[in-house]
């Protein structure tokens, strides 16, 4: 039996396939998503809610997270949906951190990050949640913004729905794409275009798709405070020294190479567990903190104690909060491609799957999808099949 269809079918209601869904019913395109859970359950409810065009590396790709910034900014504005435009701080403890926040403060705004260097004394007026005996300065940049991906998850396909019309099928798997056909456990649908954003879920429709295109799963270890008191506000999302090594922005840096060296040398265990530390705030006072980075085919359902160890053991080192107290704990995965910053794959005429943002599908998310329906190829990604 074929049901009703739309121009654009889309297959996952995470941040990917709600951007190319929103951006597509603005421009009048009749939509249906199908999601294979009640609800968002994937990477993009897991995460700290970052969108976070400091960490993408000069150039297409940081045109392109600051794009996607704009593009969220207006569908947040539109939805009612609550932001902290608050901008981030990197938090320098020890003299090669320092040198490469300078470094990069001094680098940087060449290439169009909009970022200086703070003092002890600027970067502790900026936010109260610094540990002032440790901190030497930081890297401040205003281009960061805060959202709770939990509420906001929720929220983008009830506007969607309400406002353009967006059809939303949820517990409803997709099983086979054979364009312009659909087929799901809730009957057969057509799509004039068909777009397949399934996070790190690559194996249907198209079995097989995962080994070929080389993408591996990631999984992050993740934690979270209970709210803070209520008159105490975290400020700029905050990440720690170890976070220079992490994101490939800060590879312009000519002092990054000793940092890394230094660090694999004294902690070996952070290399060891891919951890970096970041912080972020929820609009009910919670502190989500992190995270790890554990790679392979598959990840793991058991978390490990000694990771959240060693993420509270850096974050103690820095930061000075009224609670760092531990009310959850859980872990995310996302797909990552080998080279290239995400997939953007045609399996066959009429379908696209665009998967495998890594750490950045908070970011990116809205101006990927803006490239699909307009072609700004400002972000260029992997063409395979
Ligand atoms: C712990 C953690 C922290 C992170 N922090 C950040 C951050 O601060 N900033 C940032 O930019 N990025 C961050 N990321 C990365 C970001 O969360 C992901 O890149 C992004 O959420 C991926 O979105 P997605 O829509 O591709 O995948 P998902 O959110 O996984 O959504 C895919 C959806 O597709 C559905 N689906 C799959 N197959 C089918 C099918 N056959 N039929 C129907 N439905 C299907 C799934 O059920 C799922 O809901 C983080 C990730 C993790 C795990």
């Amino acid at each position: 039996m074929v049901e009703n269809g739309a121009d654009i079918v889309i297959v996952g209601a995470g941040i990917v396939g709600l951007a190319h869904a929103w951006i597509a019913a603005k421009a009048g395109r009749s939509v249906i998503v199908f999601e294979r859970r009640a609800a968002a359950m994937g990477a993009s409810i897991a995460n700290f809610g970052l969108l976070w065009p400091i960490g993408q590396p000069a150039g297409r790709m940081f045109s392109l997270a600051m794009k996607s910034r704009d593009l969220w900014l207006e569908l947040l504005v539109a939805a009612k949906i609550p932001c902290r435009a608050t901008g981030s701080l990197h938090v320098a403890c020890r003299d090669d951190e320092a040198q490469v926040a300078q470094e990069f403060a001094s680098l940087g705004p060449g290439f169009g990050y909009r970022c200086s260097w703070l003092d002890r004394t600027q970067a502790l007026a900026r936010s109260q949640a610094l540990n002032p005996q440790s901190l030497l300065g930081a890297l401040w940049s205003e281009t960061e913004i805060m959202i709770d991906p939990r509420g906001t998850l929720h929220r983008i396909p009830e506007f969607l729905n309400q406002r353009h019309g967006v059809q939303f099928r949820w517990s409803c798997p997709v099983l086979e794409i054979a364009y312009p056909k659909v087929r799901t456990t809730r009957g057969t649908f057509l799509g004039e275009r068909v777009l397949v954003c399934p996070g790190a879920d690559l194996e249907t429709p198209y079995p097989d798709f995962a080994q070929e295109s080389g993408i591996t799963l990631c999984k992050l270890q993740m934690l979270r405070t209970p709210p803070q008191p209520a008159a105490w506000d975290l400020g700029p999302a905050l990440a720690g020294g170890l976070t220079f090594r992490f994101y490939p922005s800060f590879a312009i840096c000519p002092s990054l190479p000793a940092l890394r060296d230094r660090i694999a040398r004294e902690t070996p265990e952070y290399d060891r567990f891919g951890i970096h530390t970041m912080v972020s705030q929820a609009p009910s006072g919670e502190l989500t903190l992190g995270d790890s980075h554990e790679y392979g085919a598959q990840a793991s359902p058991f978390n490990c104690e000694e990771i959240d160890s060693l993420i509270l053991r850096h974050l103690r080192g820095y930061i000075r909060v009224p609670d760092l107290s531990i009310a959850q704990r859980w872990h995310g995965v996302y797909a990552k491609h080998p080279r290239e910053p995400y997939l953007r794959s045609q399996p066959e005429a009429g379908v696209e799957v665009i998967a495998a943002l890594g750490g950045a599908g908070m970011t990116l998310s809205f101006g990927v999808a803006d490239e699909t329906f307009n072609g700004k190829s400002t972000g260029a990604a992997a063409h395979e099949s």
